[in-house]
């Protein structure tokens, strides 16, 4: 593992800063590394590198460009089992889901984006002008601890795609995975300065990156808190925005569905990663006279479920990503508690080493309630009852959110409810997810979209030349 270094300028760089945050393994409690906070110093030194990359990147055919991202691509399949091992470390996420989730969704986002760029037009003739489609320059990729890959995949993919260069910036909390991507696009042979990494505290490197007069669009993944503060940054100099936010996703269980899958669908979302996904379905909706057959299938599922080692690899739960969130889910566990829910499965922190709360899931629970409203990030579902559809789909768009959603049901009618719903995913039925489909919030849970040509767009420049 690279420490204490930053990467631009393609190559490992040594940090003007010298002060340092050190990284703790969730699991063990202990130190796993340091990494530098980047300076202003060294802030300027990335995007000048990628600043000066951008001028040649932007002119290089698009078929090239794809061929260096296909490299990378190539590169983190290669590594993907040293991957998998950091993030279960420096995440605490479970082998498991590291595997089929953390690095293996980013290789099939990946590969679509990839594909679909190949098939696509960057130049069309519109009477007398041809419109062309390339980079806006250097863009600063902010992104969260939860999918220390792909979160940053789902940036860099679309953002090199199009022509720009990036200087990305990891969370303090998970910094070796983007450090280890570093050390693969260096392995792969990236052009220099079209790819650079730089660790940092948000409320240091994160806010003078962002502000940085040479960033021309903040692609920032990350709470809805700080995604709105960064309206101020964008507008000294008009940078573009695209915001992917928290959310409170609603699971609606229909009459005449399947039940256990219902429960599982939203149960899964809140138990893998511990619950730390912004698309997790944390809010159940029943009939109110299913309410009873719902505690029983629920007690039914939990009661298999391994919590333990994150690296073992029949593990599901493993520890919260750091102290600091283990409270912030136990206060709002204590809240639910005393505003009236009941805990129906666990509700405390684990009697062991590491971050552990227990899978908690709530019922008696209102949707004025702060275990209802607010995002909580971590292993906890809370079911909600209602008396007619109507009800339920009012009941799910009642939030500041609108990130993803599912419903389960007869086909058509859960079709029907999935129109209605205010949110910018839905699965049905357990549908899987096309990774050439877009991702993306609606409401305060951010605007632009990831993933495919749609999440290539929000990455394009558009001229026009007339002759
Ligand atoms: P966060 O907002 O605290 O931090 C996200 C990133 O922003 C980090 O790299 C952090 O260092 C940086 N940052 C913090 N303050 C900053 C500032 N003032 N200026 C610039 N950068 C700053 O979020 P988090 O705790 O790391 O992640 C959890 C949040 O991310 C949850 O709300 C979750 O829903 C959201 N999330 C959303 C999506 C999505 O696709 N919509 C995906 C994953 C996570």
């Amino acid at each position: 593992m690279k420490e204490q270094t930053l990467y631009y300028n393609g190559d490992w760089q040594k940090a003007q800063s010298t002060d340092y945050t050190e990284v703790i393994n969730p699991t063990t409690e202990e130190t796993i590394g340091k990494v530098v906070n980047a300076n202003q110093k060294d802030v300027d030194l990335a995007v000048a590198s990628a600043k000066f990359a951008f001028k040649e990147w932007n002119q290089t055919n698009p078929d090239v460009r794809a061929d260096y991202v296909e490299k990378l691509l190539n590169g983190i399949k290669e590594r993907k089992q040293d991957l998998m091992d950091i993030m279960i470390k420096e995440l605490g996420t479970s082998h498991v889901f590291a595997d089929s989730t953390q690095v293996g969704l980013a290789v099939a986002e990946m590969s679509a984006t990839i594909e679909e760029i190949r098939n696509y037009d960057f130049e069309e003739d519109v009477d007398n002008a041809t419109v062309i489609k390339e980079g806006f320059g250097v863009v600063a990729c902010i992104t969260p601890w939860n999918f220390p890959l792909n979160q940053i995949q789902r940036k860099i993919t679309p953002a090199l795609l199009a022509g720009n260069t990036v200087v990305v910036k990891p969370a303090n909390l998970t910094p070796f995975t983007a450090l280890l991507l570093a050390e693969i696009a260096h392995d792969v042979g990236l052009p220099k300065g079209v790819f650079n990494v730089i660790t940092g505290t948000g409320s240091d490197t994160g806010d003078y990156l962002t502000g940085h007069k040479d960033v021309s669009v903040i692609s920032f993944t990350g709470s809805t808190k700080v995604g709105s503060s960064l309206y101020e940054k964008a507008k000294t100099n008009i940078k573009k925005l695209v915001l992917e936010l928290g959310g409170k996703s609603p699971m609606i269980y229909l009459k005449g569905g399947d039940l256990e899958l219902a429960v599982k669908n939203a149960a899964d979302t809140v138990l893998h990663n511990q619950g730390q996904t912004c698309s997790a379905l944390t809010r159940l909706f029943v009939p109110k006279d299913e309410l009873e057959r719902t505690k029983e299938v629920i007690k039914n599922y939990y009661k298999d479920i391994k919590i333990g080692d994150p690296a073992e690899e029949d593990t599901i739960v493993g520890p919260l990503v750091s102290e600091g969130q283990m409270e912030t889910v136990l206060d709002y566990i204590e809240k639910g508690k005393k505003e009236g829910a009941e805990v129906l499965v666990g509700g405390n922190r684990m009697d062991r080493k590491g971050y552990y709360v227990e899978p908690t899931v709530f019922v008696n629970v209102t949707n004025d309630m702060t275990i209802a409203q607010e995002e909580i990030f971590g292993p906890v579902l809370v079911v909600i009852t209602y008396d007619s559809v109507e009800e339920a789909i009012e009941l799910a768009n009642d939030s500041i959110y609108g990130l993803s959603g599912g419903v389960v049901g007869p086909e058509e009618e859960s079709v029907k409810v999935a129109r209605q719903l205010r949110t910018g995913n839905i699965a049905i039925n357990d549908a899987e997810r096309s990774p050439k489909a877009p991702f993306g919030g609606y409401k305060q849970s951010g605007f632009g979209r990831e993933n495919g040509l749609y999440g290539v767009e929000d990455y394009f420049e558009i001229k026009a030349i007339f002759r």
